[in-house]
């Protein structure tokens, strides 16, 4: 059945209530109405036919009168005109009796009757005047005085019948009355008691189905609506269960795989012998794989404070590259193995590098960050072999370079006897390599000087045009040269930096060599010094070639240099240079692109210690 037959149906009660009610009214009318019918058919009839008859005896009477006194023809007139009416009246009676006692009474009044009748008969066509009078007072004065009295009998009979009748009628009208109060009020309640509960019967399914929906918005997602039947809420019920049952698959299925997913997931971390930790977007340690628990001590369980179980060596270099990543400013790459963290554990500890990364969101914007701490204990001491080895092999090379300059030297001035000029020449090319491996020579004792920490600098107030002009001015020859054009900027009010002058001059210089020699010519070579916020902030722009961003990253590495880029060093001016500004307490960084040019800059606390202690410890590596 169909929800709105069941709700129509529910009205039904009601609108049998109404009938019922009704029927029971007009049949209730129907019964007062013929009461008072019967009242008016029975009794006032009689009523009338009574006070008619007596109206005729009266007016018989006075024309038998007439005839006594003489006036015959006007008395058998008057008589003729009321013997017929009362006649009709009486047949009319005898045709109506209804109450008890009457058919007695109407017998009398019939007796009277036809005695008077018979009476006035002989009374009328009796000739003499002396026996008419003779027959009113005996027989006809008696009969109508008989007849009367029966009359007045039958129509008191009647009236008082009326009277009871209407009495009655009364009383069953009152009766009627609370009857059909009680009739009315029965049918309204129990029409209205189950009108209401078959709409909420109804109307159940409904609540049954809204209880199912708010559950599942719960997350009840094993819920369903039991509503049984055909019509539309049945269905709705039948296509939420649908929906539901599809909505606990999906989940099933997704959660599984979520599952699936996470745990191979966790399994490739797992797999990785180096420590990783996930960070939130919040900064949370979100994950961390078996070797972090194992090397770093740090377990997710931490929450929040999670980083506060490990070392604060470790914890700080967490805690910078998860700035770095999170802060927007894309991967993070280590600059070289001096950045490694030591950790205790194994044969005299590890070496941690770290290496960041973001988690992009789907919108592409970064929600969290991966923190890789490689294990380069082994190629750390690598390293240091290799540093050491280098060092030495560079202070070995030393004396015997000098003999060898100084033999050469003294040769090729012809101390050791005359030569040749094609021997001249072979001399003079043997002296030039030997200047350039006295150079890479002297490169790599700085670096390893620079590198140990062996080095002191003599910081002091220097003059910032003094040592951007010391910069240039030996590549102004080899500028000109080239045809690149050589210039500095200084921003005004800075007179002066700290800083040890011969290294500032150093690295400015190494910076311009580098610029001038890979711009070609019609370009330009600017310096430039500003002030930013508490630093000194250096520049060298060129627009020259440029550098693959490939290449930028690795650039400051010692020995680095980018394949094909023409003749120059041995890769080792911008390590040294690095070096130097990282002694300093300052940053060294690029930016280049190829084709338009590159900007080589790093910047140098603004200021250092008072003047006078100028070679503070301070500055020491
Ligand atoms: P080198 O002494 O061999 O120049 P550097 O460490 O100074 O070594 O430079 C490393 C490499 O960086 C060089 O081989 C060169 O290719 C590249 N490079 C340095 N400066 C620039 C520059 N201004 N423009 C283009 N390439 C440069």
């Amino acid at each position: 059945m169909s929800l709105r037959a069941k709700l129509l149906l529910a009205q039904a009660p009601l609108a049998l209530a109404l009938l019922l009610v009704g029927v029971v009214a007009v049949n209730t009318l129907g019964r007062v109405g013929h009461a008072g019918q019967d009242i008016l058919a029975d009794n006032y009839r009689s009523v009338l036919a009574m006070q008619r008859i007596i109206e005729h005896l009266e007016r018989l009477d006075s024309a038998s009168l007439f005839l006594v006194a003489g006036e015959r023809q006007r008395g058998l007139e008057q008589a003729r005109e009321h013997l017929r009416p009362l006649e009709a009246e009486l047949t009319v009676q005898e045709g109506n009796i209804t109450e008890p006692g009457e058919t007695e009474a109407t017998a009398r009044l019939r007796r009277a009757w036809t005695r008077y009748r018979t009476g006035y008969e002989a009374f009328a066509s009796g000739e003499r005047a002396e026996s008419r009078r003779a027959a009113y007072f005996e027989v006809l004065a008696p009969a109508f005085r008989e007849a009367k009295a029966a009359t007045q009998a039958l129509l008191a009979l009647n009236q008082d019948a009326m009277v009871r009748k209407s009495d009655a009628l009364e009383r069953q009208s009152r009766r009627m009355n609370t009857l059909m109060v009680m009739a009315v009020g029965v049918a309204l309640v129990g029409g209205l008691l189950a009108s209401v509960s078959l709409t909420q019967r109804a109307l159940r399914p409904v609540s049954v189905l809204s209880q199912a929906v708010r559950r599942l918005g719960q997350g009840d997602l094993a819920t369903r609506a039991v509503v049984r039947g055909q019509d539309e809420i049945a269905q709705l019920a039948r296509d939420f269960n649908a929906m539901a049952e599809a909505l606990q698959r999906y989940r099933r299925s997704s959660l599984g795989e979520l599952l699936q997913a996470q745990a191979s997931s966790q399994a490739s971390i797992d797999s990785l012998p180096d420590p990783v930790v996930v960070f939130g977007v919040e900064g949370g340690v979100l994950n961390v794989n078996r070797a972090a628990e194992e090397v770093l001590r740090l377990l997710v369980e931490g929450g929040s404070g999670a980083l506060g179980q490990v070392v604060p060596e470790v914890r700080e270099v967490l805690e910078r590259v998860r700035a770095h990543v999170l802060g927007g400013k894309g991967p993070y790459l280590p600059r070289g193995y001096e950045e490694a963290v030591r950790v205790e554990g194994g044969e005299g500890g590890r070496w941690l590098l770290p290496r960041g990364s973001p988690v992009y969101g789907e919108g592409g914007g970064v929600v969290g960050a991966t923190v890789l701490l490689q294990d380069v204990t082994r190629l750390r001491r690598f390293d240091e072999l290799k540093n050491d080895l280098v060092a030495t092999v560079a202070h070995e090379f030393r004396t015997p370079l000098t003999s060898l300059r100084m033999a050469i030297h003294l040769c090729a001035e012809g101390v050791a006897g005359p030569i040749t000029e094609k021997q001249a020449d072979l001399l003079y090319a043997a002296r030039e390599d030997c200047e350039r491996l006295q150079g890479i020579v002297d490169d790599l004792l700085d670096l390893s000087r620079l590198q140990s920490g062996r080095v002191e600098l003599e910081v002091r107030p220097v003059s910032t045009e003094a040592v951007l002009e010391a910069a240039l001015a030996p590549h102004r020859v080899a500028a000109e040269e080239r045809g690149v054009r050589l210039s500095r900027e200084q921003a005004p009010g800075l007179e002066r930096v700290e800083a040890d002058p011969d290294r500032l001059q150093l690295v400015l210089s190494n910076l311009v060599a580098n610029a001038v020699r890979h711009t070609s010519r019609g370009g330009e070579v600017v310096v430039r010094a500003r002030q930013e916020e508490e630093r000194v902030r250096f520049e060298v722009a060129d627009t020259g070639e440029g550098i693959a961003p490939e290449h930028q990253q690795r650039i400051f590495e010692k020995f680095y240099r980018v394949p094909g880029a023409g003749t120059g060093g041995a890769g080792l001016g911008l390590s040294i240079a690095q070096e130097i500004v990282q002694a300093h307490g300052g940053e060294m960084g690029l930016s280049s692109e190829p084709g338009v040019g590159s900007t080589f800059w790093f910047t140098l606390p603004r200021t250092r210690a008072p003047e006078g202690d100028a070679s503070a410890p301070a500055f020491e590596r």
